[in-house]
Order: structure tokens, then C-alpha cells, then sequence
């Protein structure tokens, strides 16, 4: 059996969980109440983009849209963790792209129906390198992200920005599912999403971490 790993490292990839509606301003943007307790949804591990990779369109979405977000990687077996303890376990963070097909979303938040389909098709967990994790909240609220497509800047935003602090998010999810090492959190994204086309180009940065470049091309 072939094991999946967590591109660019040795680890073997748990499950990954993904948080909507973790910035008050993109909540808005999208017409969405802002949630008290985190948003969970889940992203299959086939949905992670080979690193190096670019990003292929899937065919039945008429829209797919960024999202870039900060991923904590976890290292430790976590059960219920208070929001004191969380980020002991977690020992590596880098940026990452929530793809997301918002038609399909539309349609699911409509219907009252999962995310799976907009949230979970070939490519749409991209991630960059991994590096060692800032070590306190203070650290992780100074950490700033940002998108640029094809050198143009489309989303901006600051940790410090959460609804639901990464401690917070790691706490809530060690309580309601335990987490394990090799899972991945994809914390939620600032403003200014927005769909992509082949051809782009995606640069995203979290400021202090390897920069994630790739491009977007047509359905195969
Ligand atoms: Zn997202």
C-alpha cells in the first residue's frame, strides 16, 4: 500500500481539516453570519496538490476560487487540549490554498448539503514548505498573509485577525475529533477571494515562510 505523505516532508498525511468563516470580513463578503464555534469542514487526502506541481481546473466547476490561509501541520497525538496546551502540538506551519469551487458551494449551502464536492476535488489542498511553528499566540498574531495573482495583490490579512485563534482551533478540534500527527488545519482565509483561470500565476506568502508559487492551467 502506498502511503500519502504531507508534501515536502517524511510525514505520513492524516486527515484534513478545513475552518470557514474564520475572518470576520470575509464571512461578510460572502453573506455569512460569523460562527461562534468553529466551522469544521473535511478535504480528502487525494485533494492535496503533488508539490512542485501546478494546479489543473477541474472540469465541472464553472467557478473555483483562492483562498489562502495559514496550515498548522500536527506532530503529537492531541485529546482534549486547552487552548494553553494546543500549540505544543503543533510543530510546523506554512501557507496554503483552500481551493474552492463556490458554485458547488452555492448549490450545497442552498440545498442544505455537505461541502465535500466544492471543498474537495483533485488539487484543491495546495500547500507550501513547511517550516517551524511560532511558538506563542502573540507570534502567530503577528504572522501576516497575502495573495498575489499574476503580480496583482488580491487578499491581505493578519492572523490577529481570527475569529477563532490557531490555539483555539487546535483546542476545539484535540475536544470534538482528537487530532493525530500528520493532520493538517487549514485555518480560514482574509477578504478578497476570488475565482482563477488558466493561466494565472498564484503567489502566496506567509510573511517569515517559504513563499508558495505555482500556475493554473486548463482542464486536461
Ligand atoms: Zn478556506
Amino acid at each position: 500500500m502506498t502511503k500519502r505523505i504531507v508534501p515536502g516532508t517524511s510525514i505520513e498525511l492524516g486527515t484534513i481539516f478545513g475552518i470557514g468563516r474564520n475572518y470576520v470580513e470575509h464571512a461578510r463578503e460572502l453573506g455569512n453570519a460569523v460562527p461562534e464555534e468553529p466551522l469544521v469542514f473535511l478535504k480528502p487526502a487525494a485533494s492535496v496538490l503533488p508539490f512542485g506541481h501546478s494546479f489543473e481546473l477541474p472540469k465541472r466547476s464553472a467557478r473555483v476560487d483562492y483562498e489562502v490561509e495559514l496550515v498548522l501541520l500536527v506532530s503529537a497525538p492531541a485529546k482534549n487540549l486547552s487552548p494553553a496546551q494546543a500549540l505544543g502540538v503543533i510543530s510546523h506551519v506554512a501557507v496554503g490554498i483552500d481551493f474552492t469551487a463556490r458554485d458547488f458551494q452555492e448549490q450545497a449551502k442552498t440545498k442544505g448539503l455537505p461541502w465535500t464536492l466544492a471543498k474537495g476535488l483533485p488539487g484543491f489542498a495546495v500547500l507550501g514548505s513547511f517550516a517551524p511553528a511560532p511558538r506563542t499566540d502573540a507570534a502567530y498574531a503577528a504572522l501576516n498573509l497575502s495573495l498575489h495573482v499574476g503580480g496583482e495583490l488580491r487578499q491581505q490579512g493578519s492572523v490577529a485577525q481570527m475569529i477563532h485563534s490557531p490555539a483555539r482551533l487546535v483546542s476545539y478540534l484535540s475536544e470534538v475529533f482528537t487530532l493525530s500527527p500528520g493532520d493538517l488545519i487549514y485555518t480560514g482565509t482574509p477578504k478578497g477571494v476570488g475565482p482563477v483561470k488558466a493561466g494565472d500565476r498564484l503567489k502566496a506568502q506567509l510573511e517569515g515562510y517559504p513563499t508558495l508559487e505555482f500556475d493554473v492551467r486548463a482542464p486536461a
